[in-house]
């Protein structure tokens, strides 16, 4: 197959693996073990119940999950999930749930789970733009409180959390659906991960949620059956018909990340080595980028920065476009360029973004107009 002719920094979704691309175009025509196109298999098959086994365990082995945890593929984005997870966690409850309002996404589910019960924004990032996170000790976590919820790589403004937030005592609730499987995350210590494929994982269509069993034991009983996470753990992520091709790309992706790339450390190490190379590019040119997070913060899956102008940043976006780099305008909430460099972006595809940064700025500084 010939790679596309588009290198993809969108912000979601996201590039795949060329490989899993391949196996994708074979199995839409027709699988081979059983004779039909994967659009067509049915989710009562024996097959699909192997798919779903083995995307578990795939998950369950490369997050070193404990065996209390259920793995449960969902539909609805991590957008259903902002009110899934306060109804069955924070409906009915006294004490209000606290949440980190780091960005764009969590300013999301903030009002979701209003509607469901108490909250209280614990910290909020908004007076600063965005552009840095909370230290521990600013964080004033309570001890009543049902959960805490945080996203742990704010997509829209290139900010995420390098270590886990929190107190042990209290379930940790995280939105990891930019950085899912980017590298080692210490899920164990999260009481519920959730996380759409779109962004590293796969295509859209399947959300990846990890909870406790304790968690599921305490829902409320009068959900509507399609949100109570217990109904889509007794049906094993077969409730009712699942997104069966979305399922499929994200296990052929789970192969890839313990087969080609050998595991979540060596996915982190190549993860920062990408970012690393944006980032020092950023550092050394004299201020034409200008990355928009604080340096500690600094996303390892969203490099967001401007240039001088937003001029200069048109120019900028329409060269690289026309250069064959893709999806580099930042978010529409805030403007400005965002190099998106999820799990199947290549460093090699990084190397090429960032000769195309450093010769726009050298000809930009010669005065010469950028073709
Ligand atoms: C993209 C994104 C979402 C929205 O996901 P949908 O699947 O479109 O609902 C939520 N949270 C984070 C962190 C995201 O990056």
């Amino acid at each position: 197959m010939k790679a596309p002719n588009r290198l993809n920094f969108s912000g979601g979704p996201g590039a795949l693996p060329e490989s899993v691309l391949l196996q994708a175009r074979e199995a839409m025509i027709e699988v081979p073990e059983i004779g039909l196109s994967v659009l067509g298999i049915s989710h009562r098959s024996d097959w699909f119940a192997a798919v779903v086994a083995e995307l578990e365990a795939n998950i369950r082995g490369l997050l070193e999950l404990p065996p209390d945890y259920h793995v449960l593929l969902l539909q609805g984005g991590a957008t259903q999930q902002f009110s899934m997870l306060p109804m069955s966690l924070l409906r009915g409850k006294a004490h209000p749930a606290d949440y980190v309002h780091s960005g764009y996404w969590s300013g999301k589910a903030i009002p979701e789970a209003r509607r469901e019960g108490p909250v209280r924004v614990l910290w909020s990032g908004e007076s600063d733009g965005f552009r840095r996170l909370p230290g521990d000790d600013e964080l004033h976590c309570s001890a009543q409180a049902p959960y805490l919820h945080y996203v742990s790589n704010e997509t829209v403004e290139g900010v995420q959390f390098h270590r886990v937030l929190g107190r042990d005592d209290v379930p940790r609730v995280c939105d990891m659906s930019s950085d899912f499987l980017s590298g080692p995350c210490a899920a164990e210590r999260l009481s519920f991960i959730y996380a759409h494929a779109q962004k590293n994982i796969g295509p859209a269509g399947v959300t990846v949620v990890l909870m406790r069993d304790e968690l599921l034991k305490a829902a409320p009983n009068d959900l509507p059956a399609f949100l109570d996470y217990r109904r889509h753990a007794e049906a094993h992520s077969n409730y009712n018909t699942p997104p069966v091709f979305a399922i499929y790309v994200v296990l052929l992706v789970t192969r890839w990340l313990s087969g080609e790339i050998g595991g979540l450390a060596r996915m982190g190490e190549i993860n920062r080595t990408k970012a690393d190379r944006l980032y020092r590019l950023l550092d050394s040119s004299d201020g034409f980028y200008r990355g928009r997070a604080e340096t500690g913060n600094r996303s390892l899956m969203n490099v967001v920065f401007n240039l001088p102008t937003a001029e200069l940043e048109r120019e900028f976006l329409a060269a690289a476009s026309a250069a064959g780099f893709s999806g580099l305008a930042g978010h529409r909430a805030i403007g400005g360029v965002r190099a998106s460099i999820y799990n199947a972006l290549s460093l090699s595809a990084v190397d090429e973004l960032a000769g195309f940064m450093d010769d726009f700025q050298r000809r930009r500084a010669a005065g010469r107009s950028v073709p």
